[in-house]
């Protein structure tokens, strides 16, 4: 299938990009990796006439460490993101969970900052960078704001990004000590979404649970926070009861939508699943 025709934009610059959203707004799109755009200007479900491609803004592009946290550039891909010593070492849960994201090809062109962008909460980044505590930085016309990732999905493909704002990074602070973090992902094939998925990001004190984060993937409308989740694990001494209530609780406020994938009963069951699996992996291996 060929996309309708656009009129193409390869910026070298943050500003210059932007410049090119402000003059063309709502008929620009920018183009990433383009394996969520171009299969929707296929199927024209996007219509752009102008697109505006990042790929050469070097800027973009990188994982380092930064007063303490680490900084994620948007254009940096998934397959980078795999092989970063930095994160292997300090945010494993990241490389980790995009090793299980589509396929190779999509791994070497998909980025983060696209697969955040994009507002579909079938992709796996929202859930784990909510479960991050991630912080966004959008620049725009009058300069650059932050977003926390737990804010900036407002629903299904749609985000707090202004149609004139590029996602330019993300931030987040490195593993704490006695943390553990895990992603359990339930998919039919490899190169599929997910079925289910659940990020658990949790921090112990001997048997005591200090710190939980709990979030879920193409379970609702958009990344799903089981805040009610986290609160049964925190202060508790943790056994296989809590964390039966805790998947409870993640299955309470599903709410996907019935697909090839299965329905909404199977779906929601396997949200209990795949939490209860993220939990007790993330509770090993902050026990070290
Ligand atoms: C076969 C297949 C399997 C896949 N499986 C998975 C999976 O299991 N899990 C998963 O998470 N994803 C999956 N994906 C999606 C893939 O990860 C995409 O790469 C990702 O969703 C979008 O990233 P991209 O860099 O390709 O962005 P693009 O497709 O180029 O852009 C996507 C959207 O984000 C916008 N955008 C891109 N970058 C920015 C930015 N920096 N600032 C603001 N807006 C921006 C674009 O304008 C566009 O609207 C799959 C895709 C395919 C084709």
């Amino acid at each position: 299938m060929i996309p309708p025709s656009f009129q193409y934009h390869a910026p070298g610059s943050v500003d210059d990009a932007v410049a090119l959203l402000s003059q063309y707004g709502d008929e620009a799109k920018l183009l990433a990796g383009g394996h969520s755009l171009l299969p929707m200007m296929k199927l024209r479900f996007a219509e752009p006439e102008h697109l505006v491609d990042i790929n050469n803004i070097e800027s973009l592009k990188g994982i380092r460490e930064e007063n303490g946290e680490i900084v994620i550039g948007a254009m940096t891909t998934e397959s980078a993101l795999i092989s970063s010593a930095l994160l292997q070492e300090k945010c494993p849960l990241l490389p980790e969970a995009a090793g299980l994201i589509g396929d190779p090809q999509v791994r070497n062109r998909g980025t983060i900052g696209g697969d955040i962008a994009h507002g579909d909460p079938a992709n796996d980044h929202p859930a784990l960078m909510m479960a991050l505590d991630a912080i966004f930085t959008l620049v725009g016309p009058n300069g650059s704001r932050q977003v926390a990732a737990n804010d900036f999905y407002l629903g299904t493909f749609y985000t707090a990004l202004e149609a004139d704002e590029i996602l330019t990074e993300i931030r987040f602070s490195p593993q704490s000590p006695n943390t553990g973090a895990s992603y359990h992902k339930l998919k039919r094939k490899t190169g599929d979404f997910a079925t289910a998925a659940a990020a658990a990001v949790i921090e112990m004190s001997g048997d005591t649970c200090q710190r939980a984060r709990i979030t879920l993937t193409n379970l609702g409308p958009t990344a799903l926070r089981v805040k009610d989740a986290e609160a049964v694990l925190v202060g508790q001494v943790i056994t296989d009861d809590l964390i039966d209530q805790a998947a409870q609780k993640a299955m309470d406020i599903c709410d996907p939508v019935q697909d090839l994938r299965g329905d909404v009963e199977y779906k929601t069951h396997m949200a209990g699943e795949m939490t209860r699996r993220a939990i007790k992996t993330a509770i090993e291996r902050a026990k070290g």
